[in-house]
């Protein structure tokens, strides 16, 4: 199943054409796209009776697939080549930090560069479909809902300077948590954890890798994470970036006016973001 939020209300996707879920089913489903989580298991038992939507699907009108998530998590140095590009070690256990919900937006969007040097950081998400207390990683991909895109845009001066790191802040100006166009469930993919992933500056490649190049799979994060605290429905996890990143860089390379961020997974769409 593929659903999207455009314009405020839960849309399935099929091809190139969307079903607004709340009409096609008279009311029995909401079109309140934070309410999916409530009848997922139904909702996607109605899915697969649908086989086209009449109206066309334009990602450009899409929010956030999950619009008001209770958490977002992020993991650091999640990719081998990445962890060495930050010059640090490659971690022994997953290391987490938090974005905070109001840097959340759709896939197409314009972001309002801050002072300092920000850097883009493609990943995939995670979404949590139930809530999740002490899962066994074998366990772990029964509460994921499904999986869609992210940028984890950073502002590295604020991110690295002072006593400790400020990783939520600075991964949190606003408009610095692109995600969509879609949330996908792992059904529709043949092997949920191995996606090609990547982004463009300016059409120029500067990330391209694999999610099963990760430090720490998804079920591996969701088992940590669970044994500390309770994951929800809608809570999304940024899984951590793949090298390429532009402090890695020599020189440092950084996001200006004007640039465009283009970012892809496989399987589940495109994020564009221009910078003003
Ligand atoms: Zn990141």
């Amino acid at each position: 199943m593929r659903i999207a939020n455009v314009a405020g209300r839960s849309k399935l996707i099929v091809g190139e054409g969307q079903v607004d879920i709340e009409a096609a089913t008279s009311g029995r489903f909401s079109s309140e796209p934070s309410r999916i989580f409530d009848y997922f298991d139904e909702l996607q038992r109605w899915a697969k009776t649908i086989s086209h939507g009449e109206e066309p699907w334009r990602p450009e009108e899409a929010g956030p697939p999950v619009p008001a998530p209770k958490q977002i998590f992020a993991v650091a140095l999640n990719y081998v080549a990445h962890a060495a590009e930050s010059k640090r070690e490659v971690p022994t256990a997953p290391v987490i930090f938090t974005k905070f919900v109001s840097s959340l937006t759709g896939p197409v969007t314009t972001v309002e560069l801050p002072e300092g040097s920000v850097d883009w950081e493609v990943e995939l998400v995670a979404v949590v479909g139930t809530a999740a207390r002490h899962v066994t990683a074998a366990a772990a991909w029964d509460h994921i809902a499904g999986l869609t895109l992210g940028q984890d845009l950073s502002e590295r001066q604020l991110q690295r300077s002072g006593p400790a790191p400020q990783f939520g802040l600075a991964k949190s100006f606003a408009g610095f948590s692109p995600t969509g166009p879609l949330l996908v469930t792992p059904d529709e993919f043949d092997r949920p954890d191995d996606l090609g992933l990547g982004c463009e500056v300016n059409g120029e490649e500067v990330q391209n890798s694999r999610t099963s190049e990760m430090v720490f799979s998804i079920p591996e994060v969701v088992a940590y994470l669970s044994n500390v605290l309770t994951l929800f429905p809608g809570d999304l996890i940024f899984t951590g970036t793949p090298p390429g990143v532009g402090m890695g860089r020599t020189p440092a390379r950084f996001l200006n006016r004007g640039d465009r961020l283009h970012s892809w997974l496989e399987g589940v769409g495109e994020l564009q973001q221009t910078f003003a």
